[in-house]
């Protein structure tokens, strides 16, 4: 008989192994050989042969020119991702820009449009209308020769699960927004699988992505843009919390009796070291790009200069109060924190030096981000592609009915 349990329960486990030998080509810091991949699953050199051609072949896996060894018998040749047969969205809705970029499964920008606006306050239809008309621009041209698996949309708030609703996002002032019906309202978005996220939370994904070949596995990251977000990375993989809402380091407390935050509290991180805060300090128009603050403490404004030390304080105390509670090593300045870590960490640095018990012990490093340029972007795109990833099979089983 064809098709009973043991014949389904093969299939599963045959489904299952592409997925974790793609996983593995996905993952390695740097290119790996058939016999590495059966060597770190326990597979046989012929079942893994089989797998790596099943997704050569359904352009999810591309093989680079054999490398030269040593040893004796055929070179091994370096499986890779495909470069440019698929494709994945990323898009960010911030509180002074929009952004939308396409990758493909290589980690390559196929295209990318980031448009300046302000959203402090702004209606939800009239936003997300923008950016389904961007994607319509970008994404279109690409999707006419490359198909396109997905999409992920970066947001400043906390997230309901990777479909939302989106919860809160202060600076926004949205709260409650069913984000999923907006994009399935609009016919440019209407049939696009999409998820949702934290922008912090997918901005850190991305440097642990871009610090993969490194001993960096553990840090904590810190976004700066109007709002301060934050996320927990512990061996190469987040920590969120219980819900997913963890990180939320703009709304930790420097003073209670501090001003009131775009959250309803008093006092919050944010309001002394987000970017309005900063520019106000600094005496800089609120629209202004972090570069004038630069150029402005570069030429030695003494306001620029207090503006920056004031925000480097707060920060470091909101960073030591974190690093008391989770000991890690690293800290890593992502989002507007990263042009300006030079200014920041030696005010950071004497903060952590003072308040976190165990420094005398072990100093803490605190570094900018390697992933530059709207990291969060970068990490949307790759969110879109998990599904395709972990169950390769489904995407190359759709692709194969659709092209005949
Ligand atoms: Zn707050």
């Amino acid at each position: 008989m064809v098709g009973g349990p043991l014949a389904v329960r093969q299939a599963n486990l045959r489904e299952h192994n592409l997925g974790l030998v793609l996983g593995l080509i996905v993952n390695a810091p740097v290119p790996v050989s058939r016999a590495d991949v059966a060597a770190a699953t326990g597979l046989t050199r012929a079942t893994v042969s089989a797998l790596a051609d099943r997704l050569i072949a359904g352009g999810l896996v591309g093989e680079l020119p054999p490398a030269i060894s040593l040893r004796a018998g055929r070179p091994a040749v370096p499986l890779v991702t495909a470069a440019r047969t698929i494709a994945s969205v990323g898009m960010e809705i911030n509180v002074d820009y929009l952004g939308i970029r396409v990758m493909d499964l290589a980690g390559s920008i196929l295209a990318e449009r980031v448009e300046d606006g302000d959203f402090r306050a702004s209606d939800p239809a009239s936003a997300l209308g923008r950016l389904c008309g961007m994607y319509a621009d970008v994404v279109g041209p690409v999707q006419a020769e490359i198909p396109t698996v997905g999409a992920c949309l970066a947001v400043p708030g906390l997230v309901d699960l990777a479909t939302g609703p989106l919860r809160l996002a202060p600076n926004l002032r949205w709260r409650d927004v069913d984000l999923l019906a907006l994009f399935r309202a609009h016919p440019a978005t209407n049939a696009v699988r999409l998820r949702i996220g934290n922008e912090a939370t997918l901005a850190a994904r991305a440097e642990a992505e871009a610090l993969r070949a490194t001993n960096t596995r553990t840090f904590l990251y810190v976004s700066g843009e109007v709002g301060i977000g934050g996320a927990l990375i512990v061996d190469g993989t987040l920590f969120a919390g219980a819900h997913g809402w963890g990180g939320e380091i703009g709304h930790t407390v420097i003073d209670p009796a501090g001003p009131r935050c775009a959250c309803g509290s008093t006092g919050c991180l944010e309001q002394y070291a987000g970017k309005d805060a900063l520019m106000r300090g600094a005496g800089l128009d609120l629209a202004l790009p972090v570069t004038a603050l630069m150029a402005a403490a570069g030429r030695g404004d003494t306001r620029a200069i207090g503006s920056l030390t004031d925000a480097g304080m707060a920060l470091g105390t909101a960073l030591a109060n974190a690093v008391n509670l989770v000991d890690v090593q690293t800290v890593v300045l992502g989002g507007i924190y990263a042009p300006l870590a030079p200014f920041l960490v030696p005010v950071i640095d004497g903060q952590l030096g003072t308040r976190v018990l165990s420094a005398p012990w072990s100093k803490l490093l605190v570094r900018p981000a390697q992933a530059r340029d709207y990291p969060a972007l970068s990490g949307a795109a790759s969110v879109a592609l998990v599904g395709v990833i972990q169950d390769p099979s489904s995407w190359l089983d759709r692709d194969v009915g659709r092209a005949q």
